[in-house]
């Protein structure tokens, strides 16, 4: 049976073939809701930048397009709360 084959992993590929990338900023960092940076207020992040990766399968590009869309949200939405903050001359 092909399933009682031991298959030993002996290494991986080098960087050239990666398909997804591990590390980057924490999580932690993050406000959810809208992407936003807690230690740099004003910067967006998404995608692999993050330190969140998945299987291949499209959980990466998931992730990528998901977390694109609320950072973008929550970039035009800053700068619309910024814009109606500045005081009238
Ligand atoms: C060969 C391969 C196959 C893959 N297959 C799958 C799969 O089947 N399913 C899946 O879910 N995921 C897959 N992935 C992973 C997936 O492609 C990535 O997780 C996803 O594209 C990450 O999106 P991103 O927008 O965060 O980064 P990226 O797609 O890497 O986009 C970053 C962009 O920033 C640009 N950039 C970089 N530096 C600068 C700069 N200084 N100024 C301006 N622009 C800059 C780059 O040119 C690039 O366009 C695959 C990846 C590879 C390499």
């Amino acid at each position: 049976m092909i399933a009682a084959l031991p298959v030993h992993v002996t290494g991986t590929r080098d960087y050239s073939h990666a398909e997804a990338m591990a590390g980057g900023v924490e999580l932690s960092e993050i406000d959810y809701h809208t992407m936003e940076s807690r230690k740099v207020p004003g910067l967006f992040l998404c995608g692999e930048i993050l330190d969140l990766d998945g299987r291949i399968g499209g959980f990466n590009f998931q992730w990528a397009w998901s977390s694109g869309y609320v950072a973008g949200r929550g970039a035009v939405e800053s700068l619309s709360n910024a814009h109606t903050k500045v005081p009238h001359a």
